[in-house]
């Protein structure tokens, strides 16, 4: 039942800081506290509120009791990071609880909203996988299912203007379903974008990223930094979208992108680059001319051990055949933790070890090799 306490908590928190942390208290949470209050032993249970914040923010391994912990919590994280959900906890929030339809019983009407706006892209997802495989039109399906996705990874704002140019011709995607993605900015909000992050929050006067072991440095002067003019209808990405769409996204569309001028630069060695194929089975499938297939997956993971599990064979029916397959990682992640990819082999055990594992900068090494092998 152990972890039944800390999901009661995580989810708490997660209406708590949705509530930018105003009275009152969502029972959840309180009741939450009334148990960690009974189970806390490795310090004393704060007696103020301003104690509690401060003990939430702190590494989960240092004061929540050991045996109440679940294993795929990564408990080198605090709860909270600067009165916000940490990025482990938005982690464990979206993909172990709310993806892995684990929103227990007592959830509260608050969180199953949370896990309503998260399911509205898979629901589109959903739909259009269905019609892929049985309308006669697969490739229009297709192309409208990756300019939605890649939309949404490159626009972490956007106006009703700019989705009816984008979206008037789509016949399989509603103007108004991409729309429900993106939540209204407030009147004259200063509202700030990270290339290499997405939409910022301002928090204590500094600019914030959603990922901040990925991307912590936001001053208002570097050049990926850059500021959104507000105007009437202005509408930022909603949280769980950028969380889990926009932001696993930038690492795939940066790659799409290196890979897309090495076709150009060599149409005769690569002869071709599709993201998404099959609607998302994978991530990138690349030709070449010798007529090897080569599908990729890219995944950005701080810990090796939250990443393993999720490892399996990539998806290789039909038209999604491949020769290899591999997994990337963005090469900041290696330089993190040195023995990331010799722990992510022995871990991930679902893995045949004919997938690779590599960074993206071996990967684009492998792919210059191959192209100078076909000339
Ligand atoms: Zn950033």
């Amino acid at each position: 039942m152990g972890s039944n306490e800390f999901d009661s908590l995580v989810l708490g928190l997660a209406e708590f800081v949705r509530r930018d942390g105003r009275y009152p208290y969502p029972e959840l949470l309180r009741y939450a506290l009334n148990k960690l209050a009974l189970e806390l032993t490795a310090v004393p249970y704060p007696r103020t509120l301003t104690g509690l914040l401060a003990l939430l923010e702190k590494p989960v391994k240092t004061w929540y009791p050991r045996s109440l912990l679940p294993k795929e919590f990564d408990s080198d994280f605090g709860l909270l990071y600067e009165g916000g959900l940490s990025e482990e906890t938005s982690r464990y929030f979206y993909e172990e609880l709310l993806e892995q339809g684990k929103i227990p019983e007592f959830a509260t009407a608050a969180t199953k909203q949370i896990a309503i706006e998260n399911y509205q892209f898979y629901k589109i997802l959903g739909r259009l996988q269905e019609l892929y495989n049985n309308d006669s039109d697969p490739e229009c399906i297709q192309q409208e299912y990756v300019l939605l996705r890649s939309f949404l990874i490159e626009n972490g704002y956007t106006t009703p203007a700019q989705l009816r140019k984008v979206f008037f011709k789509t016949r399989h995607i509603d103007i108004e379903e991409v729309g429900d993605l993106y939540e209204d900015c407030e009147e004259n909000e200063p509202c700030w974008n990270c290339d290499r992050c997405g939409p910022l929050f301002k928090k204590y006067g500094k600019l914030r990223g959603i990922k901040p072991s990925a991307c912590n440095d936001h001053r208002q002067d570097l050049p990926y930094v850059r500021k959104i003019t507000w105007q009437q209808g202005l509408r930022r990405l909603k949280f769980g979208i950028h969380l889990r769409i926009c932001l696993p996204g930038l690492p795939e569309i940066r790659l799409f992108h290196t890979l897309k001028e090495l076709q150009r630069k060599y149409p005769d060695q690569l002869c071709a680059t599709h993201l998404y194929p099959g609607i998302d089975r994978y991530d990138l499938q690349l030709c070449f001319c010798d007529g090897a297939t080569w599908a990729v997956d890219i995944k950005d993971y701080q810990n090796p051990y939250n990443l393993a599990p999720k490892l399996t064979p990539l998806f290789g029916e039909g038209d999604l055949h491949y020769d290899e397959s591999f997994y990337v990682i963005p090469i900041q992640r290696l330089q993190q933790r040195e023995d990331y990819i010799e722990i992510l082999r022995e871990q991930a055990i679902k893995l045949p070890s004919s997938t690779h594992l590599l960074s993206d900068a071996v990967f684009q090494e492998r792919v210059i090799n191959k192209i100078e092998c076909l000339k």
